[in-house]
């Protein structure tokens, strides 16, 4: 018979509870009223553009930074509230930090064994640890097992490639089991062309770890594809909250339409539970009450909207631009009648050619903004 935990888990604490919380340095407001939570073995990031807020967020939950108001909880405990105060090693808090920072002197399974307690840390710290008298503590071959790093135990530093790094890194945040870890900008130090395989990497290892996970990035492909829940902060606050499709498809405000993804806005008026827009009536997903022949502007990503031919003579045709070929797909730039332009992303079976007059079709209900 196997044993369902979920049921417990319901009524666990998040492992991780931030409340309004605020901090400014002098005249700064780096961060304002952040509230969220994140359970167990879920990943979030915090996006925002740079100076939002993100690292000193992250920074307040760890210890590192002090809030001005507000609270942190980890696993029902408060760790920082009025009048409480726990330093960042009575937190149950791991950091990966962006340069990962493991210890040059130490081997790949010292720097793992480092965040352990101290009774596994005198494996390391005892001066004869060069000639290898016991194997490290299990703890230790487990999390390089966890990060597909067995045999690099013996390893320095200096003996690694970015990606391994950063998984170490990883393995030296996990291996005492946190309730949460906190990673700043983990792949800002690593290959371009790497960064979407270790992505799918690093999702697998903070799975498996079942620990609540809180990321901070600027880049949106990073939160979209590693993240349960993305958390887009502007300006010290967090704007939105939301599944990586919710964010994208259902941004709440123009900002983070434009901010998640490639946008088309376009000038449009409220009709019934849509809006009349140059390329005809769309349906909102976000209809608002109110009376028709409100303006709006309309959000379609570009790759909602197709092209078809049209006749060279016809008044009403768009006209292509100018494309570009990723060989996945390709995107094609269009001037609509108004003069407006409009970006679509489309597969590459047809090849556009600049100035060829066009149709643009709209292939799903979009976001409105009250202008
Ligand atoms: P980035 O993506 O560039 O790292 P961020 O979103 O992580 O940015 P923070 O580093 O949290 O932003 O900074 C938020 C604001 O607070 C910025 O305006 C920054 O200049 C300011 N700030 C952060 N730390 C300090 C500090 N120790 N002293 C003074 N101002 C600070």
């Amino acid at each position: 018979m196997t044993v369902d935990s979920a049921p417990d888990r319901i009524h666990q604490p998040p492992a991780l509870l931030a409340v309004d919380l605020a901090k400014s340095f002098g005249e700064t407001s780096a961060v304002r009223e952040a509230t969220f939570e994140v359970t167990r073995g879920e990943i979030v990031a915090l996006l925002g553009p740079s100076g939002c807020g993100k690292s000193t967020t992250l920074r307040m939950i760890a210890g590192f930074e002090r809030p001005d108001r507000g609270q942190v909880q980890i696993n029902g405990e408060t760790a920082v509230g009025p009048g409480i105060w726990r330093p960042p090693e009575r937190r149950r808090v791991g950091m990966v930090q962006q340069d990962f920072a493991l210890f040059p002197h130490l081997s790949v399974a010292e720097n793992v064994a480092f965040g352990l307690a101290d009774g596994h840390r005198a494996w390391w710290t005892r001066p004869w640890r060069r000639f290898r008298q016991s194997p490290p503590p299990e703890r230790v071959s487990e999390m390089l097992e966890l990060v597909g790093l067995r045999e690099f135990g013996e390893r320095y530093p200096h003996e690694l490639s970015g990606g391994e790094a950063q998984r170490v890194a990883l393995a030296r945040a996990l291996a005492p089991q946190p309730a949460a870890v906190l990673l700043d900008e983990p792949f800002s130090n690593l290959d371009q062309n790497l960064r979407a395989s270790l992505r799918l990497a690093m999702r697998r290892i903070l799975k498996a770890a079942d620990t609540a996970a809180v990321f901070v990035t600027h880049h949106r492909e990073e939160a979209l594809s590693l993240a349960d829940r993305v958390a887009v902060m502007r300006e010290g606050r967090i704007e939105q909250i939301g599944a990586p499709d919710d964010i994208y498809y259902r941004p709440e405000t123009r900002f983070i339409g434009s901010f998640v993804g490639d946008a088309n806005i376009l000038p449009a008026t409220s009709f019934r539970h849509g809006a009349e827009t140059e390329l005809g009536f769309v349906i909102l997903l976000n209809p608002s009450e109110g009376e028709d022949g409100r303006p709006l502007d309309v959000l379609l990503r570009p790759e909602q909207l197709a092209l078809k031919n049209a006749e060279e003579d016809d008044a009403e045709a768009a006209r292509v631009i100018n494309s570009e070929y990723y060989g996945h797909d390709q995107v094609v730039r269009v001037r609509l009648p108004s003069g407006l332009q409009v970006e679509t992303r489309l597969r590459t079976e047809s090849v556009w050619q600049p100035d060829d007059p066009v149709q643009v079709v709209v292939l799903d209900d979009a976001i409105g903004f009250a202008r």
